[in-house]
Protein backbone atom coordinates (compact mmCIF):
# COMPACT_ATOMS: atom_id res chain seq x y z
CA UNK A 1 0.00 0.00 0.00
CA UNK A 2 2.65 2.72 1.18
CA UNK A 3 4.37 1.47 -2.55
CA UNK A 4 1.37 2.20 -3.78
CA UNK A 5 1.06 5.51 -2.59
CA UNK A 6 5.03 6.16 -3.37
CA UNK A 7 3.75 5.77 -7.12
CA UNK A 8 1.06 8.74 -6.85
CA UNK A 9 3.08 10.96 -4.78
CA UNK A 10 5.68 10.69 -7.53
CA UNK A 11 3.29 10.53 -10.67
CA UNK A 12 1.62 13.72 -9.55
CA UNK A 13 4.31 15.78 -8.12
CA UNK A 14 4.27 18.66 -10.95
CA UNK A 15 0.34 18.92 -9.84
CA UNK A 16 1.21 19.08 -5.87
CA UNK A 17 4.34 21.39 -6.47
CA UNK A 18 2.06 23.50 -8.26
CA UNK A 19 -0.18 24.04 -5.42
CA UNK A 20 2.19 23.94 -2.68
CA UNK A 21 4.73 26.11 -4.79
CA UNK A 22 2.15 29.23 -5.28
CA UNK A 23 1.43 28.92 -1.72
CA UNK A 24 4.54 29.27 0.38
CA UNK A 25 3.44 27.88 3.49
CA UNK A 26 0.59 26.19 2.98
CA UNK A 27 1.37 22.90 4.15
CA UNK A 28 3.60 23.31 6.80
CA UNK A 29 2.94 23.90 9.92
CA UNK A 30 2.59 27.73 10.10
CA UNK A 31 -0.95 29.71 9.96
CA UNK A 32 -2.10 30.72 7.15
CA UNK A 33 -3.36 34.11 5.91
CA UNK A 34 -5.97 35.75 3.45
CA UNK A 35 -3.17 36.04 0.64
CA UNK A 36 -2.22 32.39 0.86
CA UNK A 37 -5.69 31.25 0.31
CA UNK A 38 -6.23 34.02 -2.46
CA UNK A 39 -2.59 31.68 -4.13
CA UNK A 40 -4.20 28.79 -3.11
CA UNK A 41 -7.12 29.44 -4.87
CA UNK A 42 -5.35 30.88 -7.82
CA UNK A 43 -2.86 27.77 -7.81
CA UNK A 44 -6.36 25.32 -7.81
CA UNK A 45 -7.33 26.89 -10.65
CA UNK A 46 -3.81 26.72 -12.66
CA UNK A 47 -3.93 23.15 -11.82
CA UNK A 48 -7.20 22.68 -13.24
CA UNK A 49 -9.45 21.64 -10.32
CA UNK A 50 -12.28 23.76 -12.20
CA UNK A 51 -14.33 26.53 -10.63
CA UNK A 52 -16.84 23.99 -8.70
CA UNK A 53 -14.14 22.35 -6.82
CA UNK A 54 -12.28 24.94 -6.36
CA UNK A 55 -15.12 27.24 -5.16
CA UNK A 56 -16.16 24.36 -2.59
CA UNK A 57 -12.31 24.06 -1.11
CA UNK A 58 -12.11 27.68 -0.65
CA UNK A 59 -15.44 27.99 0.50
CA UNK A 60 -14.50 25.79 3.75
CA UNK A 61 -10.65 26.26 4.13
CA UNK A 62 -12.06 30.51 4.45
CA UNK A 63 -14.98 29.26 6.56
CA UNK A 64 -12.60 27.36 9.00
CA UNK A 65 -10.25 30.69 8.66
CA UNK A 66 -12.88 33.05 9.84
CA UNK A 67 -13.65 30.67 12.87
CA UNK A 68 -10.03 30.27 13.43
CA UNK A 69 -6.98 32.66 12.53
CA UNK A 70 -4.33 30.34 14.34
CA UNK A 71 -5.35 27.75 11.31
CA UNK A 72 -2.51 26.12 10.26
CA UNK A 73 -1.25 25.23 6.38
CA UNK A 74 -1.39 21.50 7.27
CA UNK A 75 -5.16 21.95 8.45
CA UNK A 76 -5.95 23.80 5.52
CA UNK A 77 -4.55 21.18 3.50
CA UNK A 78 -6.81 18.62 5.07
CA UNK A 79 -9.85 20.67 4.70
CA UNK A 80 -9.24 20.65 0.94
CA UNK A 81 -8.21 16.98 0.84
CA UNK A 82 -11.78 16.14 2.91
CA UNK A 83 -13.68 18.31 0.34
CA UNK A 84 -11.70 16.03 -2.91
CA UNK A 85 -12.68 12.87 -1.12
CA UNK A 86 -16.55 13.77 -0.64
CA UNK A 87 -16.19 15.01 -4.38
CA UNK A 88 -14.51 11.58 -5.58
CA UNK A 89 -16.72 9.58 -3.20
CA UNK A 90 -17.75 6.59 -5.97
CA UNK A 91 -15.10 7.54 -8.63
CA UNK A 92 -12.87 4.48 -8.27
CA UNK A 93 -13.55 1.95 -11.03
CA UNK A 94 -12.59 -1.75 -9.48
CA UNK A 95 -12.18 -4.34 -11.70
CA UNK A 96 -13.91 -7.31 -9.93
CA UNK A 97 -13.08 -10.95 -10.77
CA UNK A 98 -15.36 -12.18 -13.00
CA UNK A 99 -16.70 -15.68 -14.05
CA UNK A 100 -16.58 -14.97 -17.83
CA UNK A 101 -13.81 -15.81 -19.70
CA UNK A 102 -12.33 -13.84 -21.56
CA UNK A 103 -13.18 -10.12 -19.61
CA UNK A 104 -12.97 -7.96 -22.90
CA UNK A 105 -11.30 -4.42 -21.97
CA UNK A 106 -11.16 -2.02 -25.40
CA UNK A 107 -9.30 0.79 -24.87
CA UNK A 108 -10.17 3.60 -26.90
CA UNK A 109 -9.20 7.04 -26.78
CA UNK A 110 -7.34 9.92 -29.93
CA UNK A 111 -4.22 9.15 -30.99
CA UNK A 112 -1.30 10.11 -28.45
CA UNK A 113 -3.47 9.60 -25.74
CA UNK A 114 -1.38 6.59 -24.54
CA UNK A 115 -3.77 3.70 -25.67
CA UNK A 116 -1.42 1.29 -26.53
CA UNK A 117 1.38 1.71 -23.98
CA UNK A 118 -1.53 1.67 -21.47
CA UNK A 119 -2.88 -1.85 -23.38
CA UNK A 120 0.70 -2.98 -22.89
CA UNK A 121 1.12 -2.25 -19.14
CA UNK A 122 -2.36 -2.94 -18.17
CA UNK A 123 -1.68 -6.69 -20.01
CA UNK A 124 1.31 -6.85 -18.11
CA UNK A 125 -0.37 -5.82 -14.88
CA UNK A 126 -2.80 -8.50 -14.92
CA UNK A 127 -0.49 -11.00 -15.62
CA UNK A 128 1.32 -10.08 -13.01
CA UNK A 129 -1.54 -10.54 -10.53
CA UNK A 130 -1.89 -14.27 -12.05
CA UNK A 131 -4.21 -13.72 -14.79
CA UNK A 132 -3.85 -15.31 -18.45
CA UNK A 133 -4.00 -12.71 -20.75
CA UNK A 134 -3.99 -11.83 -24.69
CA UNK A 135 -3.74 -8.79 -25.74
CA UNK A 136 -5.51 -7.84 -29.70
CA UNK A 137 -3.51 -4.79 -32.03
CA UNK A 138 -6.98 -3.46 -33.61
CA UNK A 139 -5.42 -0.05 -34.37
CA UNK A 140 -4.96 -0.83 -37.35
CA UNK A 141 -5.29 2.59 -38.86
CA UNK A 142 -2.03 4.43 -36.79
CA UNK A 143 1.02 3.34 -38.64
CA UNK A 144 3.43 1.91 -36.52
CA UNK A 145 0.62 1.18 -33.96
CA UNK A 146 1.39 -2.47 -34.54
CA UNK A 147 4.87 -2.55 -34.00
CA UNK A 148 4.75 -0.63 -31.37
CA UNK A 149 2.68 -2.94 -29.84
CA UNK A 150 4.37 -5.82 -30.73
CA UNK A 151 7.48 -4.50 -29.10
CA UNK A 152 5.57 -3.89 -26.12
CA UNK A 153 4.01 -7.41 -26.21
CA UNK A 154 7.69 -8.98 -26.67
CA UNK A 155 9.31 -7.04 -24.13
CA UNK A 156 7.11 -8.44 -21.25
CA UNK A 157 6.30 -11.48 -23.19
CA UNK A 158 2.48 -11.14 -23.97
CA UNK A 159 0.58 -12.83 -26.33
CA UNK A 160 -0.50 -10.77 -29.22
CA UNK A 161 -2.92 -11.35 -31.81
CA UNK A 162 -2.23 -8.50 -34.84
CA UNK A 163 -2.51 -8.45 -38.41
CA UNK A 164 -0.90 -5.95 -40.82
CA UNK A 165 -1.56 -2.34 -40.94
CA UNK A 166 -4.24 -0.94 -43.03
CA UNK A 167 -6.34 -4.33 -41.77
CA UNK A 168 -10.05 -4.35 -41.27
CA UNK A 169 -9.72 -3.93 -36.87
CA UNK A 170 -12.95 -5.48 -36.49
CA UNK A 171 -11.02 -8.76 -38.45
CA UNK A 172 -8.53 -8.39 -36.11
CA UNK A 173 -10.94 -8.19 -33.03
CA UNK A 174 -12.73 -10.88 -34.39
CA UNK A 175 -9.47 -13.46 -34.51
CA UNK A 176 -8.22 -12.07 -31.06
CA UNK A 177 -11.77 -12.99 -29.54
CA UNK A 178 -11.22 -16.01 -30.97
CA UNK A 179 -8.19 -16.71 -29.80
CA UNK A 180 -8.11 -15.76 -26.17
CA UNK A 181 -11.60 -17.48 -25.86
CA UNK A 182 -10.42 -21.19 -27.56
CA UNK A 183 -7.02 -20.73 -25.19
CA UNK A 184 -9.62 -19.71 -22.06
CA UNK A 185 -7.74 -16.62 -21.62
CA UNK A 186 -9.38 -14.40 -18.59
CA UNK A 187 -8.83 -10.88 -20.14
CA UNK A 188 -9.05 -9.66 -24.02
CA UNK A 189 -7.45 -6.03 -23.69
CA UNK A 190 -8.04 -4.31 -27.26
CA UNK A 191 -6.15 -1.75 -28.73
CA UNK A 192 -8.38 0.19 -31.35
CA UNK A 193 -8.11 2.79 -33.84
CA UNK A 194 -7.76 6.78 -32.35
CA UNK A 195 -8.79 8.80 -35.38
CA UNK A 196 -9.68 8.48 -39.00
CA UNK A 197 -10.41 10.27 -41.36
CA UNK A 198 -14.30 11.21 -40.43
CA UNK A 199 -15.72 11.02 -36.65
CA UNK A 200 -18.48 8.94 -38.19
CA UNK A 201 -15.57 6.32 -39.68
CA UNK A 202 -14.50 6.12 -36.67
CA UNK A 203 -17.98 5.42 -35.05
CA UNK A 204 -18.70 3.04 -37.63
CA UNK A 205 -15.15 1.30 -36.89
CA UNK A 206 -16.05 0.76 -33.23
CA UNK A 207 -19.24 0.24 -33.86
CA UNK A 208 -18.18 -2.97 -35.86
CA UNK A 209 -15.43 -4.16 -33.29
CA UNK A 210 -18.10 -4.18 -30.73
CA UNK A 211 -20.62 -5.98 -33.44
CA UNK A 212 -17.99 -9.11 -33.91
CA UNK A 213 -17.07 -9.19 -30.44
CA UNK A 214 -20.66 -10.03 -29.64
CA UNK A 215 -20.90 -12.92 -32.05
CA UNK A 216 -18.27 -14.31 -29.59
CA UNK A 217 -20.60 -12.56 -26.74
CA UNK A 218 -23.59 -11.07 -26.18
CA UNK A 219 -21.81 -9.05 -23.42
CA UNK A 220 -18.90 -8.34 -24.79
CA UNK A 221 -16.78 -5.51 -24.74
CA UNK A 222 -17.21 -5.59 -20.94
CA UNK A 223 -15.23 -2.86 -19.82
CA UNK A 224 -15.05 0.10 -22.78
CA UNK A 225 -12.67 2.07 -20.74
CA UNK A 226 -11.78 5.34 -22.72
CA UNK A 227 -7.97 6.73 -22.19
CA UNK A 228 -7.56 10.35 -21.63
CA UNK A 229 -3.96 12.62 -22.08
CA UNK A 230 -3.98 14.10 -18.59
CA UNK A 231 -1.89 16.72 -19.24
CA UNK A 232 -4.49 17.63 -21.74
CA UNK A 233 -6.54 19.10 -18.35
CA UNK A 234 -9.85 20.35 -18.73
CA UNK A 235 -9.45 20.35 -22.37
CA UNK A 236 -10.40 16.45 -22.20
CA UNK A 237 -13.43 16.81 -20.97
CA UNK A 238 -15.17 17.64 -24.16
CA UNK A 239 -13.63 15.23 -26.11
CA UNK A 240 -14.79 12.51 -23.28
CA UNK A 241 -17.79 13.94 -23.43
CA UNK A 242 -18.23 13.25 -27.54
CA UNK A 243 -16.34 9.55 -26.91
CA UNK A 244 -19.10 8.86 -24.37
CA UNK A 245 -21.79 9.80 -26.28
CA UNK A 246 -20.87 7.60 -29.35
CA UNK A 247 -19.35 4.79 -27.73
CA UNK A 248 -21.42 4.40 -23.97
CA UNK A 249 -18.05 4.06 -22.02
CA UNK A 250 -17.76 2.10 -18.71
CA UNK A 251 -15.10 3.99 -17.55
CA UNK A 252 -11.54 6.11 -17.59
CA UNK A 253 -7.72 5.68 -17.48
CA UNK A 254 -6.22 9.10 -17.31
CA UNK A 255 -2.33 8.72 -18.34
CA UNK A 256 0.71 11.25 -18.57
CA UNK A 257 -0.04 13.24 -14.95
CA UNK A 258 3.72 12.92 -14.70
CA UNK A 259 4.31 15.21 -17.04
CA UNK A 260 1.49 17.81 -15.71
CA UNK A 261 0.66 19.98 -13.18
CA UNK A 262 -3.06 20.02 -14.39
CA UNK A 263 -3.66 16.69 -13.02
CA UNK A 264 -6.48 18.35 -10.92
CA UNK A 265 -8.91 17.78 -14.32
CA UNK A 266 -9.75 14.34 -13.21
CA UNK A 267 -11.62 16.06 -10.76
CA UNK A 268 -13.70 17.82 -13.40
CA UNK A 269 -13.41 14.79 -15.77
CA UNK A 270 -15.09 12.65 -13.28
CA UNK A 271 -17.54 15.11 -11.89
CA UNK A 272 -19.07 15.96 -15.82
CA UNK A 273 -19.08 12.27 -16.35
CA UNK A 274 -19.35 10.40 -13.66
CA UNK A 275 -17.81 7.80 -15.27
CA UNK A 276 -15.13 5.73 -12.70
CA UNK A 277 -11.55 6.14 -13.07
CA UNK A 278 -9.71 2.64 -13.12
CA UNK A 279 -6.02 3.30 -14.02
CA UNK A 280 -3.94 6.10 -14.15
CA UNK A 281 -0.55 6.36 -16.34
CA UNK A 282 2.31 8.09 -13.88
CA UNK A 283 4.82 6.98 -16.85
CA UNK A 284 6.37 5.06 -19.54
CA UNK A 285 7.69 1.79 -17.44
CA UNK A 286 5.09 -1.35 -17.33
CA UNK A 287 4.77 -0.34 -13.21
CA UNK A 288 4.31 3.42 -14.20
CA UNK A 289 -0.04 2.55 -14.64
CA UNK A 290 -1.23 1.79 -11.08
CA UNK A 291 -4.90 1.68 -9.81
CA UNK A 292 -6.64 4.90 -8.73
CA UNK A 293 -7.36 5.31 -5.70
CA UNK A 294 -9.27 8.19 -4.46
CA UNK A 295 -7.29 8.63 -1.37
CA UNK A 296 -3.55 8.38 -2.98
CA UNK A 297 -4.90 10.71 -5.02
CA UNK A 298 -6.21 13.30 -2.38
CA UNK A 299 -2.97 13.11 -0.41
CA UNK A 300 -0.33 12.95 -2.83
CA UNK A 301 -1.92 16.52 -5.17
CA UNK A 302 -2.59 17.81 -1.48
CA UNK A 303 0.98 16.73 -0.28
CA UNK A 304 -0.37 14.81 3.15
CA UNK A 305 1.78 11.93 4.00
CA UNK A 306 -0.84 10.02 5.94
P1 LIG B 1 -1.77 6.05 -28.63
O1 LIG B 1 -1.56 6.78 -29.92
O2 LIG B 1 -3.00 6.51 -27.94
O3 LIG B 1 -1.70 4.57 -28.77
O4 LIG B 1 -0.59 6.53 -27.66
P2 LIG B 1 0.78 5.82 -27.26
O5 LIG B 1 0.52 4.67 -26.35
O6 LIG B 1 1.60 5.58 -28.46
O7 LIG B 1 1.45 6.96 -26.35
C1 LIG B 1 1.87 8.19 -26.88
C2 LIG B 1 3.15 8.62 -26.15
O8 LIG B 1 2.85 8.89 -24.78
C3 LIG B 1 4.22 7.55 -26.13
O9 LIG B 1 5.47 8.16 -26.32
C4 LIG B 1 4.12 6.96 -24.73
O10 LIG B 1 5.33 6.41 -24.28
C5 LIG B 1 3.71 8.16 -23.92
N1 LIG B 1 2.96 7.81 -22.70
C6 LIG B 1 1.88 7.02 -22.57
N2 LIG B 1 1.46 6.97 -21.29
C7 LIG B 1 2.30 7.77 -20.57
C8 LIG B 1 2.39 8.17 -19.18
O11 LIG B 1 1.60 7.78 -18.31
N3 LIG B 1 3.40 9.03 -18.85
C9 LIG B 1 4.29 9.48 -19.78
N4 LIG B 1 5.23 10.33 -19.37
N5 LIG B 1 4.23 9.15 -21.08
C10 LIG B 1 3.25 8.30 -21.48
Amino acid sequence: MFGLFKKFKAGLTKTAQKIAASVGGLFGQKPIDAATLDQLEEALYGADFGVETTTEILGEIRAAYKKDKALHGREAAAIGAAVLRRVLAGSEGVLAPSATKPVVIALIGVNGSGKTTTCAKLAWRLKQDGASVTVGACDTFRAAANEQLRAWCDRLELELVASQQGADSAAVAFDAMQAAKSRGRDYLILDTAGRLHTKSNLMEELAKVRRVLQKHDATAPHHSWLVLDGSHGANAIEQAKEFHRIFGLTGLVVTKLDGTARGGALVGIYRQLKLPVYFLGFGEQPDDLQPYSVDNYVKAVFGLDS
